[in-house]
């Protein structure tokens, strides 16, 4: 038998940007437009549950993976590698790549797995691309701090997002601190980024991935010269519950001001008595908490997910456990329903 003819390479853009910056809602943005193109996803979260995956419209079925339980630049890096070549050597192959790697991923590792004798004949990586939280970034502490800086150095491009809530001079501190002069740099809200300026820019830069400036912090980490290799899981717990019961949305938001401020990252799908028919949408970012209803529940089964990512050890998951289950509808003194605006509903955590 005659050996295949060898393609082109698929281009491939990976979609870095630390937990909670956007980088789903760009995604979904990106998808959406008119772009005429096959791509297909590689979505991944590092909890059990994969929220994003669940967010994610207008890709068929067949044209999204979705990696969960895990990290794909350590744990399930393995995963990501056999999901790349189940779709690389697919006889109709999509037209473009591009993978959302969780919050807490090394660009990098991503990257490096790419350049795998596997695959770097068939995937030509076309640019990382860091999101950007204009308004959390600069409040980020510590380890994480440190990891989402991290991510902007090896950027190839980088997107300012949520700049509707934040003001010029912020924006412009942000960058005096954070960015490299010489980074490109796009400003926009809600990730409405142009399409041409993501996709097939041909700005990946391999250089970059080995003149990084090296780690120099390892928090819960067991990297080492000689052991370049680090554990996500060992930096950050996943926590995630679920429910098929409604809940009520103002014992919701009574325990939602309770939940630890360790508990950096949060998001879920929320099945309200209040409003049984919509899916709500949970996004929490450092202190911001923003519900939004979607239409409907897009044909799956009304149930509530809640996951969230915070250091090892910061949280008590059976107390949060039972702050979730107080919440049920059939467990409330008398109902007052809450009435949802059309809006989305957006309020602040307490600060530290
Ligand atoms: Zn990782």
């Amino acid at each position: 038998m005659m050996p295949a003819k060898p393609s082109a390479p698929i281009p491939l853009t990976i979609l870095s940007g630390f937990l909670g910056a956007g980088k789903t809602t760009l995604l979904n943005h990106l998808i959406n437009s008119d772009h005429g193109l096959r791509i297909a996803v590689l979505v991944n979260d590092f909890g059990a549950i994969n929220i994003d995956a669940q967010l994610i419209v207008g890709v068929p079925t067949a044209e999204q993976i979705n990696l969960a339980n895990g990290c794909v630049c350590c744990t399930i890096r393995g995963d990501l590698l056999r999901a790349a070549l189940q779709l690389v050597e697919r006889a109709d192959p999509p037209d473009y790549i591009v993978i959302e790697p969780s919050g807490v991923s090394d660009p990098v590792s991503v990257a490096q797995t790419f350049q795998l004798p596997e695959l770097r004949d068939r995937i030509r990586l076309d640019a990382i691309v860091a999101v950007v939280d204009a308004e959390q970034f600069g409040q980020l502490e510590g380890a994480n701090a440190y990891m989402a800086y991290e991510q902007l150095t090896v950027a190839d491009l980088i997107v300012i997002n949520k700049i509707d809530l934040v003001t010029p001079e912020q924006i412009a501190a942000l960058k005096r601190k954070w960015l490299y002069p010489t980074a490109r740099v796009i400003e926009t809200s809600f990730g409405r980024v142009p399409i041409d300026l993501l996709l097939d820019t041909g700005r990946f830069d391999p250089a970059k991935l080995l003149t990084r400036p090296t780690r120099e912090v390892h928090v819960h980490e067991r990297s080492g010269a000689d052991h370049p290799h680090h554990d996500h899981s060992l930096t950050f717990s996943a926590y995630s519950w679920q429910c098929a019961a409604p809940l009520s949305l103002k014992a919701l938001k009574r325990a939602l001001r309770q939940l630890p401020n360790t508990f950096y990252r949060a998001k879920g799908l929320l099945y309200l008595a209040d409003d049984p028919t919509r899916r709500g949408v949970l996004q929490i970012v450092g202190t911001r908490i923003t519900l939004t209803m979607d239409d409907s529940w897009h044909g799956a089964e009304p149930r509530t997910q809640i996951v969230g990512i915070g250091a090892p050890n910061s949280f008590d998951a059976a107390a949060l456990d039972a702050l979730w289950e107080s919440c049920r509808a059939d467990r409330q003194p008398a109902s007052i329903a809450e009435q949802i605006l059309s809006g989305a509903l957006t309020w602040l955590r307490h600060k530290r």
